[in-house]
């Protein structure tokens, strides 16, 4: 794995620096305290769909009404400055140290994995080997060391689903319906999906889906963003994100 070397080197280079000011920063995450600090961590979310709760409201108004496919979601940030950054450097210009950053930080605020099953979702196999990795399976990785079991073959994305970002959330769902399979058997399993980004969850529940189907007992989602609600989007900060 030559992006692992090259991980090695960079962390040789800059031992224990932050990586947004340089500063000294101790282990795990190349971050100083001031700097992770001034991170955009998300708000007090719903626990089923981590969108920005109400104040005073234990869930949102959509859970309430539609029963999520997930039985937890749980986001870091909003996707918003320098995440956003990050991620899009991370997908388009393979900026694979900033997977490890972003899982290092995902992997730090779970509890102990004791072998729980974490499924990254998967990409379409012409769109893996277009980018020649994929994000949710480099942001996972650092959750091995805390005793995770990263499982990247049960799930395969067996249609192509184009670009997300320029659909409404009624036709992402459409879009994603019937998008993944399921390899082997998970039945009565308890399945974490890792992603990098949530958008509508028409992604995340499109898999949760096929995976209640399989029999799998529950199954939740550990994602680094949440773009905004659809109400702020509208408004023009930041749009759907493409895979
Ligand atoms: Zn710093
Ligand atoms: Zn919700």
């Amino acid at each position: 794995m030559v992006y692992n070397w090259l991980e090695i080197a960079r962390q040789a280079v800059f031992p224990g620096y932050c990586e947004l000011c340089r500063g000294k920063a101790p282990a795990p995450v190349p971050l100083c305290d001031g700097c992770r600090q001034e991170l955009p961590w998300l708000p007090p979310a719903c626990p089923t769909c981590a969108t920005p709760l109400p104040k005073g409201r234990p869930h949102c108004p959509r859970c309430l009404a539609h029963a999520p496919l997930l039985d937890a979601c749980q986001a870091l940030f909003d996707y918003a400055a320098p995440v956003d950054g990050w991620i899009r450097a991370l997908k388009f210009h393979g900026r694979l140290s900033l997977a490890t950053l972003l899982g290092r930080m995902l992997a730090a605020r779970m509890p102990d994995g004791n072998g729980a099953t974490v499924i990254p979702v998967p990409l379409h196999p012409v769109r893996l080997r277009q980018r020649g990795f994929n994000q949710a399976l480099e942001i996972a990785r650092p959750l091995k060391a805390r005793g995770y079991r990263i499982d990247n073959r049960c799930c395969v994305r067996s249609r192509a689903t184009g670009a997300q970002s320029r659909l409404t959330a009624a036709t992402r769902r459409e879009n994603m319906a019937d998008a993944f399979e399921v390899r082997r058997d998970v039945h009565g399993e308890r399945l974490i999906l890792v992603d990098d980004v949530v958008t509508t969850g028409a992604t995340l529940d499109a898999l949760a889906r096929v995976l209640r189907c399989a029999g799998a007992q529950r199954v939740e989602a550990w994602v680094v963003a949440r773009t905004p609600p659809p109400r702020r989007a509208q408004r023009g900060s930041g749009q759907g994100v493409d895979r």
